[in-house]
């Protein structure tokens, strides 16, 4: 190999750049370049790490390697943060495998809007990777919190970024089914629970539908299952003055603003994303 074919910062072997995207493209990735781009910086720098005098490979090789593995796996339509182990969220890089949701853009929404009051005690249903909660706790540094998750493999993530994004101390990740182990009042709760319908789970892309745990996913046969569960119980846990704020699916505001009347709680708002769709229902415990 010329040195040409070669990235000039890391050494990491560029060429057969057109046929890997043309892969990509033709297992139906949406944003192929993209995804291809990615996986080339995650293989060089993952490549060409100096681990030791144990790596005696050619980092160039290594890399070629880590990007044959990254596009056969990314052809599967395995999500790509799955692939790379991580993603972007807020202010931090999140852990990431087949045990939590991928930390979506839309989701720091509900951070953007928890930011918007002050909080000391915050509760994050259904945490996953963690993302809300950990990046919530890293923008207030007196506020402590709780991540719960049915599943214990979910919180073992979610636990090693609380770690690496050096929040640990001030949260605990305990299992729960919504609000069923779950005891005091916070003055914030927030939520991604799962709200697709049962009936359009099979419409999702390949990455969700087939990768991402469905347990995170399937909301019951309408989508709203979980919000009925956080409803329930949102009165009991909350401060009196104390908001709610859960992420829906774009068909869902009516719905799930109902829900939330019929509890007892305090329309406060619907807040689009950026891309203009319903995602976020805010609600207050009327003091
Ligand atoms: N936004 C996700 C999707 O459909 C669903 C996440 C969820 O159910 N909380 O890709």
């Amino acid at each position: 190999m010329s040195p040409s074919d070669r990235n000039p910062r890391t050494g990491c072997p560029v060429t057969r750049q057109e046929s890997w995207i043309a892969r990509l493209r033709a297992a139906g990735v949406p944003d192929a370049a993209g995804d291809f781009r990615r996986i080339f910086r995650w293989a060089c720098d993952t490549g060409t790490t100096d681990s030791g005098p144990q790596v005696r490979e050619d980092p160039g090789a290594l890399a070629l390697r880590m990007l044959e593995f990254g596009v056969s796996e990314r052809e599967t339509r395995r999500p790509l943060s799955q692939i790379i182990g991580k993603r972007e969220f807020w202010k931090g890089t999140f852990k990431v495998t087949h045990d939590v949701l991928d930390p979506r853009p839309e989701t720091e929404l509900l951070v953007e809007l928890g930011l918007q009051e002050p909080f000391a005690r915050v509760l994050d249903l259904g945490t996953g990777s963690g993302c809300v909660v950990i990046s919530l706790l890293m923008e207030r540094p007196n506020a402590r919190g709780v991540g719960t998750d049915i599943s214990k493999r979910a919180l073992r993530v979610a636990r090693e970024n609380a770690e690496s994004m050096g929040v640990a101390e001030r949260v605990i990740l305990p299992v729960s089914d919504w609000f069923d182990d779950v005891d005091g009042r916070y003055d914030l709760v927030v939520s991604n629970p799962p709200y697709v319908a049962s009936e359009e789970i099979g419409d999702l892309p390949p990455e969700v539908r087939c990768h991402e745990p469905r347990v995170a996913l399937a909301g019951g046969i309408d989508g709203l299952s979980a919000y009925r569960a956080i409803a329930a119980g949102a009165r009991k846990h909350l401060t009196p003055g104390g908001r709610l704020l859960v992420e829906i699916g774009p068909a869902q505001a009516d719905g799930v603003r109902s829900l939330m009347a019929d509890a007892g709680l305090d329309i406060l708002a619907v807040h689009a994303d950026l891309d203009g769709r319903d995602r976020v229902v805010a609600a207050r415990n009327s003091a």
